[in-house]
């Protein structure tokens, strides 16, 4: 079954040396010091031993050939055995890593471990020439028993290990021995994956429980932004609705106001107009007095000319009567000379003529002085005055003429005086007339002007204040695309309802809602409504993966509990039939050894104390808890000998009683090797010879590489090596025949 071993830069064997065991019982001999317990120990290394302790090392360094004065310390240890596998011992080989790093499908005919450690303490580990975990070497070994307790391999001095271990670690070792490790490893594999898993499970739940406020808070947004998506699908259609409406209001309004503001704006320019011509016609008639003092002027010309002319009449009157009466002279001189009976002048119809015309008492007064005169001077002036009065009548017959001429002037000058004076006055009178329509026109101007004009001022206001509805809607506007985007961009082109009339009240009440609607809007804050939906069904998706990871770590721990009980079970199970299995042997070689007695191997439970992990608040009173834990204690009975307990027993009886225990394990399951470093050295030459007989017995189920200074058993080796040790020291091995090997173990 274990075809060889070589070693190469480990420990003493500087060099590489190659053991080949070719019988099942090879013994290896040398004197102290050759190096003989460093075989033992590669082969410990070479099976994954992780303790350097037990290779009386500290670290993976003491492993390696350290050098002396004359060869030089090397860089690594190697270690290499090869297992016979023709039997499909190593069947298991299919089912590990080393199958799946073969270059040939099917079967190995051998199974080649090797392990190489360096000087930086790194290890590498080989199957069949193919890098490996140490796991896969393990979990090999475990289907072979050959375990990591490394029950097969006894150092020096650790003859009675199994015998001075505590229970609980027997029990170890002799799982280790049945082959039971491999389902220790799995369960304590599972075990760990079991606790990763509920650890993980924690973490998960942990991390659920931190996301469930979360997802709650922004299911809540969420729930919040689709309102708010809601509410802004309807405000955008509102709002466009609203503006387009507000649009056309707006628009019909200023033509209104612009219709009713044009007419009325003609109408008080023309009655500007109209004022401003009153006002002129007025402002002309104030220039009566002007005209007022023209006409007195005239007035006063006329009154002139008249008296001029009642002068000249009274002139010409004078002369009339002075030519009358020099005529008068002048015929009655005449008259006197011719006749003189026809004295008295016609008085009698002068007086007729006085009351004819009164413009002549004047004269009448003359010609009653004239009467006077020519009757005193009659007589004596009669004949000398006539041609003088002749020629004084003609000078006043000019005289008349002329004055009656100026008369006729004065007529004229009095008929164009007249004339004008008629005319100022005509056109004083048409003046008047015209002020007073001209102030009768100022007072229905300004009437219908302040009229117009409160009109016009309704009308500017009204357009004030749609101006100002205009601003309104322009910043509506704006407000709407800052609030809903792009969204109500090109509203002007929406069609209206069919006959739609805005009415005051309802463009209050839309204006209403919209304020609403904007204000339900912005307490919904649908800013980052995006993101927020986004994280969300981001966080719902997380939550919905780590449940269905809860789900599949909670399957899987069940499904790890359930194998862990199972193989707890199967442990358990193959642990008592393999003590039982141990107890029949571990009985007949202990009678075959002492020649009768008792020995017994008993599954029992210790109950260490266990100090419970308190809270930090309730440190006091330490409570302590049993906890059971499996062992297996040792019983034995020496024949003649009142024994009780191991620790009575002898150095040679315990050295015995372990061999016989040791031997009884390995038949249960035997290793296909076991090696054995001077397990003999307590005994006495008839134990010898008993151990040498179990040697044998042991040697057909599992192969024997035995360290041995004992000639007994020596003698019961196919093979024995030398190992010497030269001054260089470097240990050697060498071939070498019973009587040589005597002499070379002396
Ligand atoms: P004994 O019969 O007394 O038990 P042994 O034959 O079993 O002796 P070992 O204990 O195997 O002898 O060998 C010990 C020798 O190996 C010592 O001389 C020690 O110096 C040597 N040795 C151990 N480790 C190293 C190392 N890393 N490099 C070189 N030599 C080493």
């Amino acid at each position: 079954m274990l075809k060889s071993l070589e070693v190469s830069g480990f420990k003493s064997f500087a060099k590489k040396t190659e053991l080949n065991f070719k019988s099942q019982i090879t013994a290896i001999v040398g004197p102290n010091g050759s190096g003989k317990s460093n075989v033992a120990e590669s082969f410990r290394f070479v099976l994954g031993e992780q303790s350097m302790k037990s290779m009386r090392g500290k670290r993976g360094e003491d492993m390696i050939w350290n050098g002396s004065t004359d060869v030089s310390k090397s860089n690594r240890a190697n270690v290499k055995i090869v297992l016979d596998n023709t039997n499909n011992f190593f069947s298991a080989l299919q089912s590990t890593s080393v199958k799946k790093e073969a270059k040939s499908g099917g079967d190995f005919e051998e199974v080649i471990i090797e392990r190489t450690v360096n000087r930086d303490g790194s290890n590498e580990y080989y199957l069949n020439g193919s890098t490996v975990r140490l796991k896969d070497v393990i979990e090999l070994l475990a289907q072979a028993h050959i375990g990591a307790s490394g029950h097969h391999i006894i150092s020096q001095g650790e003859a009675d290990r199994i015998l001075s271990a505590n229970t609980k670690e027997r029990k170890e070792m002799i799982e280790d021995a049945l082959g039971l490790k491999i389902y220790q490893y799995k369960r304590e594999e599972s075990e760990r994956k079991l606790s990763k898993t509920e650890e993980n499970i924690k973490q998960v739940e942990s991390l659920r429980c931190e996301i469930a406020p979360h997802i709650k808070f922004l299911k809540k947004q969420v729930e919040k932004v689709e309102k708010a998506e809601e509410l802004r699908t309807k405000l955008v259609s509102f709002y466009r609705e609203y503006l387009k409406r507000e649009k056309v209001y707006l628009e019909s309004e200023r033509s209104q106001i612009e219709s009713e503001q044009k007419p009325l704006k003609e109408k008080l320019e023309r009655l500007e107009k109209e004022m401003e011509e009153a006002k002129e016609i007025l402002s002309k008639s104030s220039k009566k007095d002007e005209k007022s003092q023209e006409i007195i002027e005239i007035e006063n010309k006329i009154k002139n000319e008249r008296e001029e002319k009642d002068r000249l009449y009274r002139e010409a009157g004078k002369i009339e009567g002075e030519i009358n009466a020099n005529q008068r002279i002048i015929e009655k001189i005449r008259f006197d000379q011719r006749s003189e009976e026809n004295k008295t002048i016609p008085l009698k119809e002068l007086e007729n003529l006085e009351s004819e015309l009164s413009i002549y008492t004047e004269v009448s007064k003359i010609i009653e002085k004239i009467r006077e005169f020519i009757s005193k001077h009659k007589a004596s002036t009669a004949h000398n005055n006539l041609d003088e009065l002749i020629s004084i009548n003609q000078k006043l017959e000019n005289q008349r003429k002329e004055v009656e001429e100026k008369i006729g002037s004065t007529d004229n000058t009095l008929n164009k005086l007249n004339f004008e004076y008629q005319k100022i006055k005509d056109s004083v009178e048409k003046e008047k007339d015209s002020s007073r329509e001209a102030e009768k026109n100022i007072f229905r101007v300004s009437s219908e002007r302040s009229e117009a004009q409160s009109k016009f001022d309704i009308l500017n206001e009204k357009m004030h204040r749609l101006s100002i509805e205009e601003d309104d809607w322009k910043r509506e506007i704006q407000e709407g695309g800052v609030l809903l985007g792009t969204a109500i961009i090109g509203f002007e082109n929406d069609v209206l309802d069919e006959g739609f009339h805005f009415a005051e009240a309802t463009r209050d009440e839309l204006r209403r809602e919209l304020e609403k609607m904007k204000i339900r809007l912005e307490e919904l804050g649908g800013a980052g409504g995006a993101e927020m939906t986004k994280e969300y069904r981001e966080t719902v998706e997380r939550d919905e993966f780590l449940q269905k990871e809860l789900e599949d770590l909670k399957k899987s721990a069940e499904s790890l509990e359930i194998l862990i009980n199972e193989l707890l079970e199967k442990l358990d199970i193959e642990f008592k039939q393999g003590i039982e299995k141990i107890n029949k042997t571990f009985h007949e070689f202990f009678v075959l050894m002492f020649g009768g007695g008792n020995a017994q191997l008993k599954l029992i439970k210790n109950f260490k104390l266990k100090i419970k992990n308190l809270p930090e608040d309730e440190i006091g009173e330490m409570p302590e808890e049993k906890e059971p834990e499996d062992g297996i204690e040792i019983t034995v009975s020496l024949p003649r000998k009142n024994i009780r307990g191991l620790d009575m027993l002898s150095g040679g009886e315990r050295a015995l009683t372990s061999i016989a225990l040791l031997f009884a394990i390995s038949q249960v399951n035997p290793p296909p090797f076991i090696i054995l470093d001077e397990t003999d050295a307590a005994l006495d030459e008839a134990n010898s010879k008993k151990y040498g007989d179990m040697i044998e017995n042991l040697s057909k189920v599992s192969q024997l590489i035995l360290i041995t200074h004992n000639r007994e058993t020596m003698s019961r080796a196919g093979v024995i090596y030398g190992i010497t040790m030269g001054r260089d020291g470097v240990s050697r091995l060498l071939s070498i025949a019973f009587d040589e090997a005597v002499a070379v173990a002396k």
